[in-house]
């Protein structure tokens, strides 16, 4: 049975920043024939849930507090990848939009734009390979 990494959130587990979360049937249906990991980098990173919410800026993550909050994004991420490395997992499976887990979609100063979030950069210089779901 394959491994695969997916955004906690998509799974059902209320992780956002809303403190909500953003389950996705087809992401749920894969558990039957997949072994899913499912992680949040964000709350990895020692951010609490609920929390503000947050965009990337000027090369750093700021939240809506106006808090420097790279540290904590880069921590979870890094965390997220060594698991993925030691579990030979290949494949991830991660929520677009977000400044952590886009895949086509991040948030920039706040707009919804084409781009990466910080782990799906990460996964995918260690050659593992990132699906987005809206
Ligand atoms: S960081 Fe990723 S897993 Fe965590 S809530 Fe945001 S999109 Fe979901």
């Amino acid at each position: 049975m394959k491994r695969i990494l997916v955004s906690a959130c998509l799974i059902g587990l209320p992780t956002r920043y809303n403190g909500k979360d953003a389950k996705r049937e087809e992401v749920l249906k894969l558990a039957e024939g997949e072994c899913l990991l499912p992680l949040c980098p964000e709350q990895l990173g020692g951010l609490p849930t609920p929390r503000p919410r947050a965009t990337l800026s000027g090369g750093k993550v700021v939240n809506e507090e106006g808090e420097d909050v790279t540290e904590n994004f880069l921590r979870g991420a890094g965390m997220v990848v060594e698991l993925c490395k030691k579990l030979g997992i290949k494949k991830a499976i991660l929520k677009e939009g977000s400044p952590s887990c886009g895949v086509n979609f991040t948030n920039v100063d706040w707009e919804r734009v084409p781009g990466k979030g910080i782990l799906t950069k990460m996964l995918e210089t260690e050659g593992i390979k990132v699906e987005g779901v809206q």
